[in-house]
């Protein structure tokens, strides 16, 4: 079953000086129930406005982009987003800053504690749900930008780049965590992520796109199973080939010619 579908999806904004700018062009593609898919490209190509279009936060130019079938009119509670900055309010509680969501969609207040609480605890972060967001670290806020993303009981999670701002060791857990979280709660999830090793060890699929205006130039399948274990994928020994693959398609490390060599034919 399809979860989120783009069809044909095209993208144009105006430019600093006016001029009509595409920045993704007839971009198409689904993504099953209980799907992770990752999203790589250069910066630039419309990573962030294709998420931001299947959140209904952006009306695309042509096509459409649909959840559960229907088409995306608008910003919903069958999708979330989670963001590289956590977007925590200063002036709640952890656990206020969980129950937001809940309180927008108008759920009784003990309800929306309740599963405040629940959500917190499954992240460790049950002894900080009275504390304010300063006093944790980044790779903790993090942590409850998730527990409040998943707080909804979306269908859809949209995930642009939501680890880019940690060190290299919280990146590790975060991973784990979204992983056996994907898991366990089923969910669908789009991720937008400049990792390539980051995009193999989460997803079940990664989607390349070109440089601007974007478009989807490959797709890879990683067959390597333990979705929910990524740090036992980064050891499995298909990783590399998955990597190298991406690297090309992305025109990474391609060495420069030798000074006075000719051009390449
Ligand atoms: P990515 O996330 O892949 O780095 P974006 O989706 O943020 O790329 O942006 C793609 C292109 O669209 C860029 O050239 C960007 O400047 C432009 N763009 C994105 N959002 C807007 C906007 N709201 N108004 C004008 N141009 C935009
Ligand atoms: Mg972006």
């Amino acid at each position: 079953m399809i979860r989120l579908e783009y069809r044909d999806v095209t993208m144009r904004f105006a430019d600093a000086s006016g001029r009509a700018l595409t920045a993704i062009e007839g971009v198409s593609f689904a993504v099953d129930d209980g799907e992770v898919v990752s999203l790589i490209g250069p910066s630039g190509c419309g990573k962030s406005t294709l998420l931001n279009i299947g959140s209904g936060l952006y009306a695309p130019s042509s096509g459409e982009a649909r959840v559960d079938g229907e088409p995306v009119a608008g910003p919903n509670s069958h999708v979330a987003f989670m963001l590289q900055k956590d977007l925590l309010l200063p002036w709640r509680t952890i656990a206020e800053n969980v129950a937001l969501g809940l309180e927008i969609h108008r759920q009784p207040k003990t309800e929306c504690a309740r599963r405040a609480r629940e959500l917190l605890a499954s992240f460790n972060l049950a002894d900080f749900a009275h504390r304010y967001p300063h006093q944790l670290s980044g790779g903790m806020r993090q942590r409850v930008a998730l527990a409040r993303t998943l707080a909804v009981d979306p269908h859809v999670l949209l995930l642009d780049e939501p680890f880019s701002a940690v060190d290299a060791q919280t990146r590790i857990a975060l991973q784990h965590e979204l992983a056996q979280t994907l898991k366990r709660a089923g969910k669908t999830a789009l991720l937008i992520t400049h990792d390539l090793l980051e995009a193999v060890i989460l997803s079940d699929r990664v989607l390349v796109m070109s440089a601007r205006p974007g478009h989807i130039i490959d797709e890879m399948r990683i067959e390597i199973g333990h979705r929910d274990e990524p740090l036992r994928r980064r050891r499995d020994a298909k990783v590399e080939s998955y990597m190298a693959r991406l690297m090309e398609r992305l025109e990474i490390a391609r060495p420069a010619p030798a000074q006075g060599a000719p051009a390449p034919a």
